[in-house]
């Protein structure tokens, strides 16, 4: 059964078109009866009956087997991401709160004019904690949870890929409150309209039905999307996609908790100004840069110890790596292969080991790539 709301543009029937090239009868009907809807008020009606009744029970089967594979794509169990882990992104985090806490908890408030997000679309640069904050949502929400890619969705068989979609979206509402998850939701659902075949076409017309939430009774599912790539996607999905949130590489303050956040419990004797001077220092890394900044430096100590010849020896017969021209009383000439486990005392990683990874250290986004999303920003988006 099918619903086309009072607001359905166009554009989806231009599309179903399409697809539903051997009824084109019904679809004039859809049109039709539009048009009627859009005189006569907002009542959603039905416009078309699906399937022949004969195919009933074979249906059935396929939409089980394919809720089945889709099984796959709920997340068991909650990540362990807090929102406290996610460094800056305040606004991004305060927009999916109100998108995904809220409407869960507290479905009464979201009554009448006041309509939960239906689509959250997560851009910017690779690295920037898109899949991240994802993942928070995934922790810090009580509802299902589907985590699914392109390959989830795309099969090589004719008519599947849609199928696949059909059914995640009405697998989502059987156990909702739900949170579809798609990264790199561009590949899925790109712009690219030469050479664009039969099959991405039917997915695209697929996403935009079910994200209408044509026939259904959509309250309950949101769609949170994640791309780098946020120009290459439809721009009929684009519009799906009701907030579009922008995530940034992270600034100063941001670059300063990430390498706190990032050394964790690692013993150390980085001060409060090497923090300051190290996050200045690295002005233009994504999360992700910086994370390997970090674990770049942490391994500094066992580098040295590979290449040490000399040796402190510790009280309770612990040894760690010094200086070639250390000398002293307890200053032994060693290879560390010949200490064991409990032998071994590595140095607290300090500011020098910073100094020596961030001389090899790069950030990997170029500054003309940020001003694309800039520009982006101001056509269709928001800032986080
Ligand atoms: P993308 O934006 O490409 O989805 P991810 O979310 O996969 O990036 O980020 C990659 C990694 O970088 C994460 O696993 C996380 O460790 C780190 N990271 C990136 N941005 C942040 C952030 N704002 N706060 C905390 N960690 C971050």
């Amino acid at each position: 059964e099918l619903w086309i709301q009072r607001e359905t543009d166009t554009l989806i029937l231009n599309t179903l078109k399409t697809q539903y090239q051997n009824n084109y009868k019904e679809v004039e009907t859809m049109l039709t009866k539009l048009e009627q809807i859009k005189k006569n008020g907002n009542q959603p009606m039905a416009i078309a009956q699906g399937g022949g009744g004969g195919n009933n029970n074979s249906n059935k089967d396929e939409n089980t087997k394919f809720k089945e594979a889709l099984q796959e794509t709920i997340v068991p169990e909650k990540p362990n991401i807090k929102w406290d882990d996610i460094a800056g992104l305040v606004k991004a985090k305060e927009s999916l709160k109100e998108a995904v806490i809220l409407p869960i908890r507290f479905p009464e408030i979201f009554k009448g004019a006041r309509k939960p997000w239906k689509g959250i679309l997560l851009y910017g640069p690779p690295g920037t904690g898109k899949t991240y904050l994802a993942k928070a949502c995934a922790t810090e929400t009580e509802g299902t949870f589907f985590s699914v890619s392109s390959a989830d969705l795309v099969s090589k068989y004719v008519g599947e890929s849609e199928k696949l979609i059909k059914n995640l979206f009405a697998l989502a509402r059987e156990k909702k409150p739900s949170i579809i998850f798609i990264d790199e939701v561009d590949s899925l659902c790109g712009n690219r309209s030469d050479g664009e075949n039969d099959a991405s076409r039917r997915v695209k017309t697929e996403f935009l039905v079910q994200m209408q939430g044509v026939g259904n009774d959509d309250q309950g599912v949101l769609v949170l999307g994640a791309t780098n790539l946020p120009w290459a996607l439809d721009p009929a999905i684009r519009r799906r996609f009701e907030k579009r949130i922008y995530i940034p590489l992270p600034d100063q303050p941001a670059r300063k908790f990430l390498l706190k956040h990032n050394l964790k419990n690692t013993p150390n004797t980085l001060k409060e100004e090497d923090f300051e001077r190290l996050s200045q220092l690295t002005d233009g890394f994504s999360g992700a840069d910086m994370s390997i900044f970090v674990r770049d430096a942490v391994l500094e100590p066992v580098r040295r110890l590979q290449i040490a010849t000399k040796f402190k020896k510790l009280p309770g017969d612990k040894y760690m790596p010094v200086e070639d021209n250390a000398s002293g009383p307890d200053i032994v000439n060693l290879n560390y292969l010949s200490l064991n486990q409990q032998q071994l005392e590595l140095p607290q990683i300090s500011a020098q080991d910073f100094e020596i990874a961030i001389k090899k250290a790069k950030g990997t986004v170029g500054k003309d790539q940020l001003k694309d999303y800039e520009k982006w920003t101001t056509e269709f988006g928001q800032d986080g």
